[in-house]
C-alpha cells in the first residue's frame, strides 16, 4: 500500500433535516465536517477543449442572465467569509481568466476581514498578461493546469495549440510572486506515465509544485471508464523508476494531495487519488456555480439556488440559512466506487473544479 486513504465517513445523524442545520458557527454537515474552502466558478466557458472535460464543439453555455452579477457574487462571497467561516476562496470555471469579473471578485474577497486566502485554478492562457494585475488585486496563488510539456500531446489533449501560452503564464505567475505556483495534471491514458516524468522534471527545474490528479467521471460525454484511467499507484510506480520519492512528513489535514519529497527535497510532488483512495472523510469544500447554485460536493445531484433567492429579495439571514441547509445535507462521499454510482448531470467545467 503506497497511499493512505482518508476514506468516507460512516457515522451520521439519521436523516439530514435542513431544519436541524446550525444557525451560526462553522458550515457543518451531519458528519461533523466543517467547510472552510469555497470554490467559486465564474463562468462555464473555456478557450480549451480538454478531452476529459469538454466535447470538441463546446457546450451550451449558460445564458448571460443566469450568471451571477458582480454585486450578487460579492454579496455571496461576503456572506461566506463573514458568516460561514470560509477561510479560502478559489476562483475557477470553466476558465476564470475568460471572465471579466475575476479581478473585481478577488478584490472583494481580499478586502474582507478576516481576510481569506485567495487562489485561482486556470489553464494559464492569458495569465502572462494578467498576472501582475491579479497580484495587485490581492490574489495569493495560482494553480495552472498542464497535463504534458510535449506540444503535440498538449494539442491532442486540449484540442488547441496553446502550450507556449501556458508556459508563459506559469513563468509570469512565478515572477510576480503568485507562489507557490502549482501545476495540476490529469494524465492521458496513453502517454500519461511518460508525461508525468517529464512534467515532474519540468516543475522541479522551474520551482513549481506538481499535483497529479486522477481522472474522475465528470466529463461532458459521460465516457469515463475506470480501466481507461491511470490510478495513483501506477503513477507513483512510474515516477519511482526515475525519482526517489519519500512521504512528505508535513501534516496532510484535509488537503487532497498526498505529498512526496523528491530526491531528498526540497521539491515535492502531490498525487490526488480522488478515485482510488477517496479523501471525502476530510473534505472541507463548498461550491458555488457561475449561476449561483450551491453544491455540497463535486458529485452532488442536488443544488440550492441562491441566485433565485437573492433575486426574490431574500435578506442575508435567509441566504445564509439556505447555504447552511445545503451543506448540512452533504453526502458522505462521491460514491464513484459504489455499484449504483450515477454521474452528475453537470460536467466539471460547469461545476467548477
Ligand atoms: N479551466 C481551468 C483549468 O483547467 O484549470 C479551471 C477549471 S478546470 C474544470 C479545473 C480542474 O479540473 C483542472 O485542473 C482540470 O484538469 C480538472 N478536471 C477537469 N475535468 C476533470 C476530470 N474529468 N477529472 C479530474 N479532473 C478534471
Ligand atoms: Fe477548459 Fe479547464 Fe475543462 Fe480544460 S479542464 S476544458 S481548460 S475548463
Amino acid at each position: 500500500m503506497t497511499l493512505t486513504s482518508l476514506g468516507v465517513p460512516s457515522i451520521r445523524t439519521p436523516t439530514p433535516d435542513p431544519a436541524d442545520a446550525p444557525t451560526a458557527g462553522p458550515l457543518l454537515d451531519t458528519f461533523g465536517r466543517a467547510a472552510t474552502d469555497l470554490r467559486v466558478s465564474l463562468t462555464d466557458r473555456c478557450n480549451l477543449r480538454c478531452t476529459y472535460c469538454m466535447p470538441a464543439e463546446g457546450l451550451d453555455w449558460l445564458p448571460a442572465d443566469d450568471l451571477l452579477r458582480p454585486d450578487e457574487l460579492a454579496r455571496l462571497i461576503t456572506i461566506a467569509v463573514t458568516r460561514l467561516g470560509i477561510t479560502n476562496v478559489r476562483f475557477t470555471g470553466g476558465e476564470p481568466l475568460v471572465s471579466r469579473t475575476l479581478e473585481g471578485a478577488i478584490a472583494v474577497a481580499t478586502a474582507l476581514r478576516p481576510r481569506p486566502e485567495t487562489s485561482i485554478t486556470t489553464n494559464g492562457i492569458g495569465l502572462a498578461r494578467r498576472a501582475a494585475g491579479l497580484k495587485a488585486a490581492g490574489l495569493d496563488r495560482v494553480n495552472v493546469s498542464l497535463d504534458t510539456v510535449d506540444a503535440d500531446r498538449f494539442a491532442r489533449i486540449t484540442r488547441r495549440h496553446r502550450l507556449g501560452d501556458v508556459l508563459e503564464g506559469l513563468a509570469a505567475a512565478h515572477a510576480v510572486g503568485l507562489t507557490p505556483v502549482k501545476v495540476n495534471a490529469v494524465l492521458d491514458p496513453e502517454s500519461g506515465l511518460d508525461d508525468a516524468v517529464s512534467l515532474l522534471r519540468f516543475c522541479l527545474d522551474h520551482g513549481y509544485q506538481l499535483r497529479i490528479i486522477e481522472q474522475m467521471p465528470l466529463d461532458a460525454g459521460h465516457r469515463w471508464r475506470r480501466d481507461q484511467t491511470l490510478d495513483a499507484d501506477r503513477i507513483l510506480d512510474a515516477l519511482r523508476r526515475h525519482f526517489d520519492l519519500q512521504p512528505d512528513t508535513a501534516e496532510r489535514g484535509s488537503a487532497p494531495a498526498q505529498l512526496w519529497r523528491v530526491d531528498g527535497g526540497p521539491g515535492v510532488v502531490g498525487v490526488i487519488a480522488s478515485v482510488s483512495h477517496a479523501f471525502c472523510g476530510a473534505c472541507d469544500r463548498t461550491r458555488l456555480t457561475a449561476d449561483g447554485q450551491v453544491r455540497s460536493c463535486l458529485f452532488s445531484r442536488e443544488e440550492t439556488d441562491l441566485r433565485l433567492l437573492m433575486r426574490r429579495g431574500a435578506d442575508d439571514d435567509a441566504v445564509e440559512a439556505a447555504w447552511r441547509a445545503a451543506m448540512w445535507a452533504k453526502p458522505a462521499g462521491h460514491g464513484i466506487n459504489d455499484p449504483g454510482f450515477v454521474q452528475p448531470v453537470r460536467p466539471m467545467s460547469a461545476i467548477g473544479g
